[in-house]
């Protein structure tokens, strides 16, 4: 439910009412925008008297949210968020870049791609330090002394990271982790979603190989129900019957996210083709349809990765993404 108050209520007013609003033991966010400000109330509110809401002189509207997701809802908050990772932010008119390997190989490696993404317009830093892999035979990550290369390089480049939690156990981990990866395979591990709403950590969450847009906001949820906001939603390709890419990237995600959250969206095109020379266009059609942001793939050897290979961009080719990505945005924005 939310309440959309009136032009001209004041702090204390906004006060007394989410205090009793919270005596009825709802959930209550406020947001401001430029006109209005918005009381969203989550929890059980079939006992709160709508009529007796609207008879308050400060409100001026009330109205049921009819979807199962209420703090990731547009409704609840008008204006897009803006997700602060480091000495970047994701959302709103920002337009966040992810780049590097699948997974971390070596300090060398990782250094090595961290100053090429950097220097080629990269605003963070990727790597798997924990690789959900199909096979249980194949390369699973470097695990603790990934993270420690992840966070050297972060050091020597100032490049904020992004890694992906496949445990809840290993939480303490991923403290000076600057973006939590929770994978496709995990999006609806609603154990370790409700584990990261306890933190105060920016999520990356990915849409799983099956999921719906509605599921994933469910997930998105999970999250925002403990307390965590910080949420970053990524569309990286759906399993369809299609088998020359490695899963249809789904763009029109983009635009209906935008209208149903307010929280960021991105595209991963790496996964979501599974072939390096499909990134580029994908990642100029996610820069036309409105994404927030990009996640790339990139390694200094793709031929000799130890995952995702074929995926992976050069350095070189990865340059030249961010050079017609951003010609995208700069059109775009003329329209
Ligand atoms: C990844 O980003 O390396 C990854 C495993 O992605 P996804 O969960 O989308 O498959
Ligand atoms: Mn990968």
């Amino acid at each position: 439910m939310i309440a959309v108050l009136k032009q001209g209520t004041n702090d204390k007013q906004i006060e007394n009412l989410s205090s009793w609003l919270k005596g009825q033991g709802l959930d209550v966010h406020i947001s401001k925008g430029h006109d209005h400000t918005i009381i969203g109330l989550v929890g059980d509110t079939s006992k709160i008297d709508e009529d007796l809401l609207l008879g308050l002189e400060m409100v001026e509207t009330v109205k049921r949210i009819s979807e199962p997701f209420k703090s990731a809802n547009r409704k609840f908050h008008p204006d897009d968020s803006v997700i602060k990772v480091g000495n970047t932010s994701v959302g709103g008119v920002d337009f966040a870049i992810m780049a590097g390997p699948c997974s971390v190989e070596s300090e060398e490696q990782v250094m090595a791609i961290a100053k090429a993404v950097k220097a080629a317009g990269a605003t963070m830093l990727r790597g798997g330090a924990f690789k959900p892999r199909t096979s249980p035979y194949d390369f699973q990550g470097l695990k603790a002394d990934g993270i420690e290369i992840l966070l050297k390089a972060k050091a020597e480049t100032g490049l904020p990271i992004v890694t992906e939690i496949m445990n809840a156990n290993h939480l303490s981990m991923f403290e000076d982790v600057d973006v939590i990866q929770v994978g496709a395979r995990n999006m609806q591990n609603f154990e370790l979603l409700k584990e990261l709403g306890r933190t105060q950590k920016p999520i990356l969450l990915k849409r799983g190989l099956a999921n719906t847009l509605k599921e994933l906001l469910m997930s998105a949820e999970y999250i925002m129900a403990g307390g965590n906001e910080n949420v970053i939603l990524c569309e990286r390709g759906i399993r369809t019957f299609e088998t020359y890419t490695r899963n249809t990237l789904d763009i029109s995600a983009v635009p209906m996210l935008k209208e149903l959250t307010h929280l960021p969206v991105i595209i991963d095109p790496s996964h979501a083709t599974g072939v390096a020379k499909l990134v580029k266009p994908m990642a100029m059609a996610a820069a036309a349809a409105g994404a927030h942001g990009l996640m790339i793939e990139v390694h200094n050897d793709p031929a000799h990765a130890l995952c995702d290979g074929p995926q992976s961009l050069t350095p070189e080719a990865f340059a030249d993404v961010t050079k017609s990505v951003k010609r995208v945005l700069d059109a775009v924005k003329e329209i």
